[in-house]
């Protein structure tokens, strides 16, 4: 029987560099001890006191079909958050409740793009970016931002390929590059969105990790809230990886339409888990802070080790779980140092190239074990790089 092109032709187009991420995975099965620095999820797990939450809205009931927009409350909560971050006045049906960011995105683009409509993203970029596109039939445009500006998108190159497309996709804090868009970035973004009546898919599921900086949601920008969907989850900054729950927020129409599709698709988020984020949500900053205080002091164990030499090149590290290093000096491509480095010294590390090409010749490191491991890897990282870099 025929599968779909929709499906079949919805990931494969983009390089394969996650060779080393499975290899790494085969080797712990195998009994191999892996340090592994390749993806987004934490060192520690949810909060008991949310999993005792959890517990209590499943033991009381909220078990059966939940609203399909999001429980009032949630979505009130969610609201009163945007409105107290961001200074946009944002209520319940500005927002419809995810399981997770990914269904956000899929929701988003599902929500701006007709088949055959060009959908614009920036390169690196988070794994899933071209294949959510191609999901709902849309043509995955990337645009490369450079290792030479930091990462920081540059207005004028999304605006020279902007003409006729329908949507822009941006993520800051950024995964996998750490950069945090600037004010100018973001007002450049914004009036290249303005000048092409473009939506603008702002994906802020690191908002709680900003280390240098300050994050700027682009829905705040002067002309941008009736063009701009924001994505958020609680599974980056309240370890909620498992539990499925994010969220979309934009104009209330599109919410509105947005909902039906939810109803034909996801059909809601379990109540318990809903319960569960909102109780997180309640308890204000101090849950955020102890989930993001690791990747804060690692971040800082790194710039230690890393100064004093010019082999590994840090990307400045403004926010999120990740360290972008160019490698360049090496010689080697992302790919290969990565593979070397896992067979040599079984650390595992995603090359640039899994994210697209303007990260070729980068590794990024998940700053996701604990103190002492990840210092001693990124230690062995810095010798071995030093060591296969040619002198003279
Ligand atoms: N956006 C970015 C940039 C991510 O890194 C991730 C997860 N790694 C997501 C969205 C999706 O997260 P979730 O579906 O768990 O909310």
């Amino acid at each position: 029987m025929k599968i779909s092109d929709r499906l079949v032709t919805l990931t494969g187009a983009e390089g394969d560099g996650w060779d080393v991420f499975y290899r790494a995975r085969t080797m712990v099965a195998s009994g191999l001890p892996v340090t592994e620095l390749t993806i987004g999820e934490h060192d520690i797990r949810t909060h008991p006191r949310i999993l005792e939450e959890m517990h209590r809205a499943a033991m009381g009931g909220h078990t059966g079909y939940a609203m399909v927009p999001g429980v009032d409350a949630l979505r009130d909560k969610v609201a009163a958050r945007l409105t107290e971050r961001t200074g946009v006045a944002t209520g319940r049906n500005n927002i419809l409740i995810t399981p997770g960011g990914q269904a956000a995105l899929f929701a988003a683009h599902a929500g701006v793009c007709d088949p055959g409509d060009r959908a614009l993203y920036l390169d690196p970029y988070y794994a899933t970016y071209p294949g959510t596109i191609r999901g709902v039939s849309a043509e995955a445009v990337a645009i490369e931002t450079r290792a030479e500006d930091a990462f920081q998108p540059d207005p004028e190159t999304i605006d020279a390929v902007a003409t006729g497309a329908k949507s822009l996709l941006i993520n800051t804090p950024n995964n996998p590059t750490g950069t945090v868009y600037s004010r100018a970035t973001l007002e450049g973004i914004a009036r290249v969105c303005q000048a092409h009546d473009l939506w603008l898919i702002s994906d802020e599921v690191y908002d709680t990790q900003v280390w240098e900086g300050d994050h700027l949601s682009p829905r705040a920008l002067p002309g941008m809230v009736d063009r701009t969907l924001v994505v958020g989850s609680m599974s980056k900054s309240h370890a909620m990886t498992g539990s499925r729950i994010g969220w979309i927020a934009g104009p209330e129409e599109m919410i509105y339409h947005l909902i039906n599709l939810a109803t034909h698709t996801t059909y809601g988020v379990p109540g318990y888990i809903q319960d569960a984020a909102l109780f997180a949500l309640d308890e204000g900053s101090w849950l955020e802070d102890e989930v993001s205080a690791p990747f804060q002091r690692r971040r800082a164990l790194a710039l230690d080790i890393l100064k004093g030499q010019s082999t590994v090149r840090v990307i400045p590290a403004q926010g999120a779980m990740y360290l972008m290093l160019d490698i360049r000096a090496t010689g080697l491509s992302g790919e290969t140092f990565a593979n070397r480095l896992l067979d040599r010294h079984h650390i595992a590390v995603m090359p640039g190239e899994s994210f697209g090409r303007a990260a070729a010749g980068h590794v990024r490191v998940a700053m996701t074990v604990d103190d002492e491991a990840f210092a001693t890897a990124l230690e062995t990282l810095v010798t071995f790089a030093t060591e296969v870099t040619p002198h003279g």
